[in-house]
This record gives C-alpha cells, structure tokens and sequence, in this order.
C-alpha cells in the first residue's frame, strides 16, 4: 500500500460480510481478521480509518410488511469483535451516508475508526449508483478497496467510489494484494507441474474455469459430482449419481481439448456409493462407470485417492476448488479430507498451493490445515471469475 496516510482519513471498503448465529454471534471471523493489517496500517501511519461494508442481502430478505430488517442486517453486530481485534473501540454510524455519517466523519480523530452501517440497505449500492458512490467518496481523503470478496461486484462501495477519487489517492489493502498476487502465480507463470483439483456439485457453476484451466495446466483433476457428467459422457454407468444431462456434449468436448492439448485428465476410477442421499444411507465402493441403477456415487474412492495423491504429490503448483464428495456428511468426507491432507503435505515439501472456492476453504479450516497450504482465498466467487480470467470490476476501479 503506497498511500499516505498521515492525517488523512481513509474510506476503506472491507469484507465484513461474516456468518452470525441466531442470537447474532460471529461464527466465523474470518474475513473480519483478514482486513485487520490493513486497519492497523492506516492507523499506526497517522490515519484515520471509515470502513465500510456489505452484511448478507438485506433487500433480498424483508420484512413481511416489506420493510428492512435493520435489527438482523445491521453491522453493529460486528462492533465488539471487530474493536477487540483491532484494540481500538471502532465507532458506528447506523445510516451509511447522509448528515449523520458525515458529522461522524468530520470528528474522527487520527488513530480513530468508523464503521458505517450495512452498503446494502441502500437500493442504488448494487446498482453501482453515481450518486451514492459520490456521497460516500465525500467522507474520505483516499479511498481504499481490501475487499476482494465483493471485488466482482460492480456496486457503488466497490466499484463507482474509486472513480472519485484521483489515481495517487487509492489503492488495494494487504488483502486484496495477497489475493491478487496468489492467484496470478498460479495463473501465469507457475513452477510446473501445474495441477488443478475441481470439484464441487455441477459442471455448470465451473464451465469456464474448467476450459481456462485447460490452456494452462499439466494435470486436471475432477472429482466431486461434477465428475459423473464426464463419467457418464464417457459412456459410464453412473445410476443415480448428479448427472448434468445438457453438458454431456461439453464434457466430451473438455475431454478432447485436454488430450488435445496433452492435459493429464484425471476423474475418479471408482467411487463410494451409497443407496441415498444421506449419511445414513448403505455404501460400499464400486467402479465409477458401473454403479449400478438406485445408488449414487458420493466420494471417491480408495483408488482414485491414490491416484489423485500421486498427482498432486508431484507437482510444483495446486489449485484446489471444490470438495471431492459430500463432505458435509461423514461417510462421504474421506476424500475430500485426503487431498486436504495431500495438499498440506505437497506444500511441506516446497509446492505451492492455493485453495479458493468456499467449500474447499471450509473443509480446509475445518481440518485446521489452513496454515499448512500456501494460501487460503477469502473469496469464493471472486476467486472462482479471477481464475476464469475476468477482469474484476473491483480490482479494474482502483487498478
Ligand atoms: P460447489 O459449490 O460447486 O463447490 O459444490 C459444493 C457442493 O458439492 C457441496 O455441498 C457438496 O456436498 C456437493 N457435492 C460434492 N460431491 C458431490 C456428489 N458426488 N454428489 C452430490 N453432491 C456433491
């Protein structure tokens, strides 16, 4: 961050876009942690810092007489976690512009934060509206954007306010700059071999990534019920296993551009198959293109573990998106838990591995081998169009 930040106060759109339980407890801090170095530069630099962020999709979920939700969307809950990291009591504006949030900015004091409330309880935010961003600009001297989260967004807070602001007076925070540093090593240039994990639910949610992917790396790995298209393309018998019937044509033709372009292609040689979609189901493992009619493949199997392991334990390069099986139910976890396990132990021995896309990052916390890979991606969506090569309407704002 080359900024000065010495009495200036600093309009920094952060992620603090975190889960809450019923009674509104954090239950997961992640990405309030992670915009935390950022805070703290600004202060210890002489600055003041005005954050703002989105919390859920307060328009999306009203009220029964149609009105906001204020009580359930509103950022306050994050106040006393939020200046308990920081070790500064971080002040709260409940409007996100208007009289109020500029009288409270006016006042802010070097070494002083200001949250301002919920960017989304304001109809023009997701629109990108001029006039919002214009508002919001009008409370800082430079603006600042760590939040990669929200980077694919086109929204005022995340997007339109850098336009008013001049090219030396904004910048990305730490995050947004480890983000986008990560995810370009392994985009271009990568110490090779260069190996992909996709999986995840359906082939539709990863069409470009997958023929991205395709132009740059040495290995592909698809598990995850992602797979069964492929496998069922393939001439597979895969019984009740998620199948994609309208890609069917497409995962042939992903298949023929990997050989085409001498990508090792790699899918499940045999699965674990249960008899329904449940952790209580019967299972037992059988050859991926002969599970038979009534049962669906759930994980992978025993030897495609091995298989898959092999791979990854001899790359130089790991891209990690999307769980292998229905790791959300424990008899269907092992595979996921195991190339979990196998990217931890690449990046012991000098690989470099990256994990983005949300349920990958979740079973990597939940294992607790989040500081055992290279880099954990704060932004599943994000990362997940970053990857397919788009330029992020966030990043291109202040870029
Ligand atoms: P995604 O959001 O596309 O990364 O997909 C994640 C979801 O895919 C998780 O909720 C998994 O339970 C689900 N999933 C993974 N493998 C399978 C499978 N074999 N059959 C059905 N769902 C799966």
């Amino acid at each position: 961050m080359q900024l000065d930040f010495n009495g200036k106060k600093a309009l920094v759109r952060v992620d603090f876009n975190v889960p809450l339980d019923k009674d509104f407890h954090i239950t997961d801090d992640t990405r309030i942690r992670a915009a935390i170095p950022t805070i703290k530069h600004i202060l210890s630099h002489g600055g003041a810092a005005i954050l703002m962020s989105h919390l859920g999709r307060p328009l999306k979920k009203l009220k029964e007489d149609g009105s906001i939700d204020r009580e359930k969307f509103t950022l306050r809950h994050v106040v006393p976690h939020l200046s308990e990291l920081l070790g500064v009591q971080a002040r709260f504006c409940d409007e996100t512009v208007g009289e109020k949030a500029t009288k409270m900015a006016a006042a802010l004091k070097p070494g002083e934060v200001l949250l301002l409330e919920n960017t989304r309880f304001d109809a023009g935010e997701s629109k990108g509206d001029e006039a919002l961003a214009r508002q919001m600009a009008a409370l800082g001297d430079v603006y600042v954007n760590d939040a990669f989260g929200s980077a694919h967004r086109e929204h005022s807070s995340t997007a339109t306010v850098a336009k008013f602001f001049g090219k030396d007076a904004k910048a990305f925070g730490f995050l947004m700059e480890a983000e986008i540093k990560n995810a370009t090593r392994v985009l271009h240039n990568p110490e090779r071999p260069l190996t992909a994990i996709i999986g995840g639910a359906k082939v539709s949610d990863k069409i470009l990534l997958l023929e991205r992917l395709i132009d740059s790396v040495n290995n592909l790995i698809i598990g995850g019920g992602m797979a069964y298209t492929f496998l069922k393309a393939q001439g597979g018998q895969v019984g009740r296993s998620l199948v994609e019937e309208d890609r069917l044509e497409l995962a042939l033709q992903l298949i023929d551009k990997a050989k085409s372009k001498g990508v090792n292609l790699l899918l499940p040689e045999d699965s674990v198959i249960a008899d329904d979609f449940s952790n209580t189901a019967q299972f037992r493992s059988a050859d991926s293109k002969e599970i038979p009619d009534g049962w669906m493949g759930l994980d992978i199997g025993e030897k495609a573990r091995k298989a898959f392991s092999e791979v990854v334990l001899n790359s130089s390069t790991i891209l990690w998106n999307g769980p292998m099986g229905v790791f959300e139910m424990p008899n269907f976890a092992n595979g996921t838990k195991m190339i979990a396990e196998t990217v931890a132990q690449a990046t012991s021995k000098g690989a470099f591995s990256l994990v983005g896309g949300g349920d990958s990052v979740a079973a990597v916390n939940q294992m607790g081998l989040a500081d055992k890979v290279s880099y954990v991606s704060t932004g599943g969506g994000a990362m997940l169009e970053f990857l397919e090569g788009k330029e992020l309407p966030g990043i291109k704002a202040v870029g």
